[in-house]
């Protein structure tokens, strides 16, 4: 059914960078011959997913959307890949994003340019562009994507579909192509909130591969989606709905609020005083982090290497000039510069510190709250091109999702209502380690 979807609409979407039906078709075959057997069963048994080409695949193509990485084969499987084989889950092919994460729109993509499937001439949102437009364009019921400063929420608030970012170390990073290794997470995009925390049980959990995997209980992630939300208090932070955030989608919050109340929760309004300073402090770090990550692509270890070098300076020098695009080099000159000598205690040093404030500020918080409420974004999506000649106005896109990924807590994005035909997101924000809350609330919403 999946590959029926995309034979209808892959062309116009443009989701998928590779596709693998060969493999995908034997292997669903196989389960099928099991079906009236009394074998037990994996948990996601015959499921078709989608997998955000920064996750490594074994003998299946993963470009990061690079052209650096354009013919790169890797010969291991991530963990989460391998948790949705013992789930019996069928990777169909992976899919398009912002090279190598960095970026809201899915247009820094070195392959291709993935459209919205609710309206061709928008853009999914990014950097896991592909995975939000491929489960909204039924596609695929679930894919995996990323995020380092909601590049899960963003894209499923874009495309209508719910996405979650775990709590840091929830989920396994191990063979996910490192950007940001302090911000990143791997996460479940999906078209129902239930369906979501199913997926997430199947790719949680400790991994000796991965040291910053958190060595904490992996609780039954479904089990209060129907406990309702009487009695919890939500915060909504005064920052999240002020000037800046489109006057429809702090109405569409206001909204959702309301059916809150009416199921149960009270809400208050709360202050993140350092919020204003959380898209600086995210530029540098995950820039600094980037620098550092993306050295290896050097021409030898991996994936592409330039035609003509005379010497090995060279080498480098081409394959990187000719390889990595724009943005990426952008972030990696910047992240250079903040880490050099001279300069790293004026920046990386006071964006680790101002990192410590912003944490603070939702420790505070969660006090006394049990989740925090606001939109996920201040805008719906945008047109294609609109945003690619402006880097800043396309960095404010994720003013509001970015501290998230500071803080280390989870934070999914729900459908929550439209502005001129294109979806809006509610983004609820948890405790560490509590997505059973952050689920409950957006089920009883949903
Ligand atoms: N848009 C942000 C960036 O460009 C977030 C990316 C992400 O979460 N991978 O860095």
């Amino acid at each position: 059914q999946s590959y029926k979807r995309i034979a209808e609409v892959e062309d116009k979407v443009k989701a998928f960078v590779t596709l693998d039906e060969e493999k995908a078709r034997t292997y669903a075959s196989q389960l099928d011959e099991a079906l009236g057997t009394d074998r037990s069963f994996g948990t996601l048994f015959g499921m078709p997913i989608g997998v955000k080409d920064n996750i490594v695949t074994k003998n299946l193509r993963t470009t990061c959307s690079s052209k650096i990485l354009e013919n790169f084969d890797p010969i291991y499987d991530a963990t989460v890949v391998q948790k949705l084989q013992q789930a019996e889950a069928v990777t169909i092919g992976k899919l398009n994003m912002d090279e190598f994460a960095m970026g809201s729109s899915t247009e820094n993509s070195g392959l291709q340019v993935t459209r919205n499937p609710w309206n061709l001439d928008h853009v999914p949102g990014g950097s896991s562009g592909g995975s939000a437009a491929a489960v909204a364009a039924g596609e695929v019921p679930f894919s995996l994507g990323s995020d380092t400063g909601g590049s899960i929420r963003q894209p499923a608030a874009y495309c209508g579909v719910v996405g979650l970012k775990p709590t840091y170390g929830r989920v396994s990073r191990f063979g996910l192509v490192a950007f940001a290794s302090s911000l990143d997470q791997i996460g479940p995009i999906t078209r129902n909130v239930a369906d979501n925390a199913y997926l997430l049980q199947s790719i949680s959990g400790l991994d000796p591969m991965d040291s910053t995997s958190a060595n904490v209980d992996v609780p039954d992630f479904s089990s209060k989606l129907e406990a309702g939300v009487k009695g919890l208090k939500i915060a909504v932070p005064k920052e999240y709905l002020a000037e800046g955030v489109d006057p429809e989608v702090k109405q569409s919050v206001l909204d959702a609020l309301k059916v809150l109340e009416k199921e149960g929760a009270v809400w208050e309004e709360v202050s993140l005083p350092h919020s204003k300073y959380a898209l600086a402090t995210y530029y540098l770090i995950s820039s600094s982090e980037a620098s550092a990550n993306l050295s290896r692509f050097d021409g030898v270890r991996y994936g592409y290497r330039t035609e003509d070098a005379e010497n090995l300076i060279e080498m480098y020098k081409k394959t990187r000039a000719e390889g990595f695009g724009d943005e990426v080099k952008r972030r990696i000159m910047l992240g250079t510069f903040a880490l050099s000598s001279g300069y790293y205690d004026a920046y990386y040093k006071k964006a680790q510190q101002v990192r410590t404030l912003i944490k603070q500020d939702f420790e505070k918080i969660f006090e006394d709250y049990d989740v925090i409420v606001g939109p996920t974004t201040p805008t719906p999506s945008f047109k294609i091109g609109e945003n690619t000649k402006d880097p800043m106005t396309m960095y404010a896109n994720d003013i509001l999702t970015i501290p998230v990924n500071l803080a280390g807590v989870p934070g999914i994005s729900v459908p929550c209502g439209f502005k001129d035909g294109l979806p809006l997101g509610l983004q609820i924000i948890g405790k560490h380690f509590d997505e059973v809350t952050v689920y409950r609330v957006a089920s009883a919403y949903e």
